[in-house]
């Protein structure tokens, strides 16, 4: 038995896990657990280590034992560094979230990587963030969330993120609905709504009040260490 619980959010690009993890990782005490920068810095790796992202097998063996380890940033932020260099921002351009969604395709990749996420997250206390954390990562999670929201919703806060200097609202929509495809129609671990989880569209709602909604909605075993 753990004696804090496990909460997985799903869902695509842009549904607001991020924000909304950093958030109910501080209202509820939990660790946060990225596991999309994961598989960025996996695609990170391979690209200073010249192994194509089409390369299952030899990335699968980079991935084996890649150096990544989180640690507390500002505020409620995370960083994350690989090899002992923090790669935070250099894991956040568009070739990386490419990159990333090219190299989690294989199976050796994402052994590798949810084999870490279970070390990671098994005590409990964690909020983990990514497209198959309650369907692969953590099924017997005790609150499981899916975030979805309309895809031009989506790619204008990815836009927005990007603020001034980033690509154009076009080149980011298409990024999103590609990501969207590639990431629901592979074959192994494609995103989909986990079995019980509660299903949240955010398109209209601000963070704090999709946090809300995930609070109240909490099933009462998964309230266990979760400040009132
Ligand atoms: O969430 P983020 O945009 O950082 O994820 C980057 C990519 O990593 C996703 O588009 C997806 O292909 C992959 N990913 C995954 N499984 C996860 C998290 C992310 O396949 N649990």
């Amino acid at each position: 038995m753990r004696e804090r619980p496990i909460f997985t959010i799903d869902g695509p690009s842009g549904a607001g896990k991020t924000t909304v993890s950093r958030r109910l990782a501080e209202r509820a005490s939990l660790t946060r657990l990225d596991t999309g920068a994961m598989y960025r810095a996996c695609a990170l790796a391979a690209r200073r280590a010249g192994i194509p992202w089409s390369d299952g097998a030899r990335l699968g063996m980079l991935c084996a034992d890649l150096p990544i380890v989180f640690r507390p940033g500002e505020g409620s932020g995370t960083r994350i560094v690989l090899s002992g260099e923090d790669v935070s921002e250099a894991i956040r351009t568009p070739e990386m979230s490419m990159g990333a969604s090219e190299v989690s395709v294989h199976v050796p990749v994402r052994e590798a990587m949810v084999a870490l996420q279970r070390k990671m997250g098994e005590r409990g206390g964690v909020v983990l963030e990514g497209r198959d954390t309650g369907t692969v990562v953590f099924p017997d999670a005790d609150a499981k969330f899916f975030l979805d929201a309309a895809a031009a919703v989506r790619a204008r806060r990815r836009f927005l993120e990007w603020g001034e200097g980033g690509p154009a609202f076009e080149e980011v929509l298409k990024e999103v609905l590609l990501r969207d495809i590639q990431d629901s129609t592979r074959e192994h671990s494609p995103l989909r709504v986990a079995d019980g989880a509660i299903y949240i569209d955010t398109t209209t709602l601000t963070v704090e009040q999709v946090v809300d909604e995930m609070l109240r909605l909490l099933p009462e075993p998964a309230r266990k260490g979760i400040p009132a």
